[in-house]
């Protein structure tokens, strides 16, 4: 009698399981980010690895982790040279965007079709994105297989420059022969948990695009130890969201780097961020020499921010997508006041803070 009920018990939480479990696979959780003026921001990870390389996910898997993740562009980028599981799976190496793609068009993801060109440090691994087909890509010599990529119309990124140290992965000869073809986009300033100060420099010195991704191998769920924890990846600002608009803006550098609630770029991009995601509103209570502020932050980053200014609170978090309400002491009435800090972890340059101007309306 008892394992009946048992029996039956655990049937239905099966079932109930499986449906729930459908259920959340189709939920998308929003990461918010404002647009900035000219620009559409669109979140992207242009480095993951499935079965067809070293990767432990069918590629399917990475479209549906994208569509929950509020991921809108990813790159499904195997190694040409690494492929661990070719006993058991094709070592085709077109095969992972193939898989991807259906999946990726019902799940409204923009698939950008790549491959991780995989050599010893230096040069290190690249990464060709946009490209339309990985075997001519598969060639001995380094340079030729970047040219394969570039003639394509791929753009060509540096993964995680220092991965091996920071000696073997400094800036060589090898990298000034791709800059100077002009056939270096870009470098991974963030890759997983990893910030590389000196790639964030070479970037600004050099015009390239900043990149943050995930670099994923194994499941995505494997990584999140918290809930609103998030891989890293690239804020994009297109003019249009196409695949050309995508590239377009990587070609003009107009990307910045997003992981650990750390945010890596340049100024001209982070500041409008900023001033697009904080909303700060007339005082709504007051006394003869202080009043109170309510500021709102539309953004999945939470600003931590430090006064550099003579006025406000010495420190300010903005959490994201959620309100403050701040006191500013020794006002006197009716003046418009600006509040001078910077947000410490929005990095502008190597150790260079985002200066930042919150005003209060009158
Ligand atoms: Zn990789």
């Amino acid at each position: 009698m008892f394992s009946k009920f048992k029996l039956a018990c655990s049937s239905l939480c099966i079932v109930s399981a499986i449906t729930a479990n459908l259920a959340a696979s189709d939920t998308r959780q929003e990461i918010q980010f404002p647009d900035i003026p000219g620009y559409k921001t669109i979140i992207a990870d242009f480095h993951t690895h499935t079965v067809f390389s070293d990767g432990l996910v069918w590629p399917t898997v990475r479209m549906d982790e994208a569509w929950r993740e509020g991921i809108d562009a990813i790159a499904v980028t195997d190694h040409i040279e690494y492929q661990p599981h070719k006993k058991y799976v094709s070592d085709d190496h077109n095969a992972s965007y193939q898989v991807a793609l259906p999946t990726a068009q019902r799940k409204n993801i923009m698939l950008i079709k790549g491959t991780e060109i995989t050599r010893d440090t230096p040069p290190g691994h690249f990464n060709a994105v946009f490209i339309k087909d990985v075997d001519p890509i598969n060639t001995p010599d380094f340079l030729e297989a970047v040219e394969a990529a570039i003639d394509q119309g791929g753009f060509v990124f540096w993964n995680h420059p220092g991965w091996q140290g920071l000696k073997r992965g400094d800036w060589k000869r090898v990298h000034d022969k791709l800059h100077e073809k002009n056939w270096l986009g870009g470098i991974e300033v963030l890759n997983g948990g990893s910030y590389y100060p000196q790639a964030h420099r070479w970037c600004l010195d050099k015009g390239l695009a900043m990149l943050g991704n995930s670099d994923y191998h194994s499941p995505s769920m494997l990584h999140h130890s918290e809930t609103g924890d998030h891989r890293a990846l690239t804020l994009v600002f297109v003019k249009e969201f196409t695949q050309e608009g995508v590239k377009e803006a990587l070609n003009d550098a107009r990307t910045a780097a997003w992981g650990q609630n750390r945010m890596i770029g340049r100024k001209e991009h982070l500041g409008p961020l900023f001033d697009a995601s904080i909303e700060v509103f007339p005082a709504h209570y007051k006394d003869r020499t202080n009043l109170w502020v309510e500021i709102k932050n539309d953004s999945h980053l939470t600003y931590k921010l430090k006064r550099t200014g003579d006025k406000g609170p010495g420190a300010i978090t903005l959490n994201a997508d959620a309100r403050v309400i701040i006191r500013v002491e020794d006002v006197s009435e009716n003046t418009y006041i600006k509040l001078e800090y910077e947000a410490e972890n929005v990095l502008i340059g190597p150790d260079e803070p985002l200066p930042v101007t919150l005003t209060i309306p009158r």
